[in-house]
């Protein structure tokens, strides 16, 4: 039993976003049972680790490519808005339990 669908994975970054949610499922059967936000905010740390690993600036100090992610200010940056879209196009982004601001 899988707390989040994992079926339709073909893209490589589909296919390790779902790997890590195959990992949170896994981990989240441990047993004593852990808290799912501890396993979450686990995986993310991971998950942000991982992404700034990749996006350490090459040695040219004039590499038009790696401009745009030439400071830990402009990383973060790039992070947040990749971190605001996903979320956005998440299937929980909304849950029927939200307060909902301004409903008549
Ligand atoms: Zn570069």
């Amino acid at each position: 039993m899988s707390i989040v669908d994992t079926e339709s994975a073909t893209h490589p970054l589909d296919d390790a976003a779902a790997k890590v949610v195959e990992l949170g499922n896994r981990l989240a059967e441990a047993e004593p049972p852990i808290d799912l936000w501890d396993v979450a905010d686990g995986l993310l740390a991971g998950a942000i680790h991982y992404w700034l690993y990749t996006r350490q600036p090459c040695e040219d100090p004039m590499c038009e490519d790696c401009a745009p992610l030439s400071s830990a200010e402009l990383r973060v940056q790039e992070l947040l808005r990749q971190v605001e879209q996903m979320a956005e196009e998440s299937d929980y982004y909304h849950s029927p339990n939200d307060l909902t601001v301004g409903r008549a």
